[in-house]
């Protein structure tokens, strides 16, 4: 007679199991909404009793003293070091404008088809490509990005980019995003706001404007306490602000630096951007000569690849020129005067000089950042010690419910804003059901 058998796990069993560990993932985490408020400085919101949409939040949330951006504090660089919790010589967006020597292809702040090419998107996976291959849907308004397929992916829905969204196309989209969200239509939804930066760099950080416009997006703060009070989300959603840098005053005409003064233009083969970081790739025979005149320029330093500081993370980035010259913080660097970025004033001149910008060395208190969130998974009115930028991927895939990827950011230093802890994310039911299919599976084939 032979030992009685266990039943064998029939095919039916096993694809009910695999069919709940399915649904144990969707279930994880909590639906999201994040806000990127491009040049918003960590002291901008200081003044909280004139700013009551803010206040809200951060009596109900928790807000970080300052967050500190990735070098360059720049935007493509840190919306990417944000969205992949890497550091630039990770996900290899290591300026807002870039040039590939290889294939001789440039990235111009977005604007040029080139930009949409893969290898400058590549380097990473963002949250939302990772969302969105689980199944999860992320909805994006504006977000400079979200029209580019990365690795092959899109996000379900994308409000492309405009210049300076207005504070219509802010409100449309919080209770867009609102709707999805609430609905289960999206896991995510992220926005995108420029109008701070944008008076931050024509009328300087202290300026009247620049005041004026966070007073705007209070009001639009506002409409995001309400909408979720009426939509009944206080216990569903999460919602974070951050910005990707600060702003510091440029004094006129007075720090530039004028590179034809010192070097000869010519023996340049490629120069990328203007400001605080620029990117040269001088003549092979020419190198030396180049970099010796630039040594001797003061209120700025010129450093061959090896010689950038291991702090800034970005030495080794693939995209990163012979040399890279950084200014002195308030100081600019251009060929010479002319060829400085004017803008439009109101009368239509382009002969505005700009009196904000940023991009300077990370650590400058003026490069500072903010972040605070508010929702179930956050504490409630607490202040905390300042993070970085790459810390806030594994907050983001925590609330979610998602396993975060290989990242830079520290879990200690954000671990404390959230309610409950464990780890940077929860999936410990998906595991617990996998764990007992595959038991179930083994005890079948025994
Ligand atoms: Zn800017």
């Amino acid at each position: 007679m032979s030992r009685s058998q266990p039943p064998a796990c029939s095919p039916r069993l096993l694809a009910l199991l695999l069919l709940l560990c399915a649904g144990q993932q969707s279930l994880a985490g909590r639906p999201l909404l994040v806000f990127l408020i491009d040049g918003f400085r960590y002291d901008y919101m200081d003044n909280l009793h004139a700013l009551p949409g803010f206040r809200e939040l951060v009596t109900s949330g928790v807000k970080v003293d300052y967050m500190t951006p990735d070098f360059p504090s720049l935007s493509y660089p840190n919306y990417y070091s944000l969205m992949t919790g890497r550091h630039c010589d990770v996900h290899q967006m290591t300026g807002n404008y870039m040039f590939d020597e290889a294939s001789k292809k440039e990235f111009l702040i977005g604007t040029n088809p080139d930009s949409r090419l893969p290898l400058w998107w590549d380097g990473s996976e963002p949250l939302w490509v990772t969302l969105q291959k689980l199944g999860r849907k992320v909805f994006m308004y504006y977000w400079p990005g979200c029209e580019v397929e990365i690795l092959g992916v899109r996000p379900s829905f994308c409000e492309e980019y405009v210049y300076n969204p207005s504070e219509k196309n802010l409100t449309d989209s919080i209770v867009s995003a609102l709707n999805v969200l609430r609905s289960g239509e999206a896991s995510m939804a992220a926005i995108y706001y420029e109008k701070i930066d944008v008076e931050g760099h024509h009328y300087g950080p202290d300026s009247q404007q620049v005041r004026a416009a966070v007073k705007q997006l209070d009001v639009a703060m506002e409409t995001l306490n309400r909408q979720i009070r009426e939509k009944g989300l206080e216990q569903q959603l999460n919602v974070m602000l951050f910005s990707d840098h600060g702003m510091t005053r440029l004094q006129w005409m007075e720090k530039v630096i004028e590179l034809d003064k010192h070097i000869n233009m010519s023996d340049i083969v490629k120069m990328m951007d203007r400001g605080p970081v620029v990117s040269l790739w001088p003549q092979q025979s020419r190198y030396q000569q180049v970099y010796s005149a630039l040594s001797q320029v003061p209120n700025m330093q010129v450093y061959s690849r090896q010689e950038i500081p291991e702090r800034f993370h970005f030495r080794g980035g693939r995209f990163v020129s012979p040399l890279t010259l950084v200014a002195e913080p308030g100081w600019f660097i251009a060929e010479n005067k002319e060829m400085l970025p004017f803008w439009r004033n109101d009368s239509g001149e382009a002969s505005a000089w700009q009196n904000g910008w940023h991009g300077y060395d990370n650590e400058f208190i003026d490069m500072r950042a903010f972040f605070l969130a508010a929702g179930p998974d956050f504490k409630s009115n607490v202040r905390a010690a300042p993070i970085r930028a790459v810390d806030i991927y594994n907050m983001m895939c925590r609330t979610l419910g998602v396993e975060p990827l290989p990242n830079n950011g520290s879990w200690s230093r954000v671990e404390y804003l959230l309610k409950a802890s464990g780890g940077p994310s929860q999936p410990s039911s998906l595991w617990t059901c996998c764990l007992v299919a595959a038991l179930l599976a083994l005890w079948g084939h025994a």
